[in-house]
């Protein structure tokens, strides 16, 4: 028998390290982002797992500001040429985007799968 995470922060940890909400051991995906089809130890089913864009517009968000203010700030300090400007932030971009991608889907479907979130329906099969 396997653990049941029960936990906001042990769901936040198993995300974060790409492993299944439930019980925090078989991993999450089998390509870069591509969700197994269910958890090879306890079984999990991951076909709630749907995340959306939510993991790239809390990105774009952050790397956005991080990125515009740097840039910004370097070109008021230095004013260097624009070739200096792409070699700087080109790398930077995409190192600040695809690093945290993956964490950030596993985290945003772990805590999807802790909170039990999904679509309404309106069949009534959802109400208790
Ligand atoms: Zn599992």
């Amino acid at each position: 028998m396997t653990k049941t995470i029960t936990t906001l922060s042990g769901s936040i940890g198993a995300g974060l390290s790409c492993a299944c909400p439930r019980c925090g051991q078989g991993k999450l995906f089998q390509g870069f982002l591509t969700p197994r089809p269910r958890c090879e130890v306890c079984g999990l089913d991951y076909g709630f797992a749907d995340s959306g864009d939510g993991p790239a517009v809390f990105i774009m968000f952050l790397v956005g500001f991080i990125v515009v203010g740097a840039a910004l700030v370097t070109e008021i300090l230095y004013r260097p040429p624009y070739w200096v400007h792409a070699a700087l932030w080109l790398p930077l971009i995409l190192i600040v985007t695809l690093g945290p991608l993956r964490p950030m889907k596993g985290l945003m479907i772990a805590l999807q799968y802790h909170h039990q979130a999904a679509e309404s329906r309106f069949d009534g099969t959802d109400r208790p």
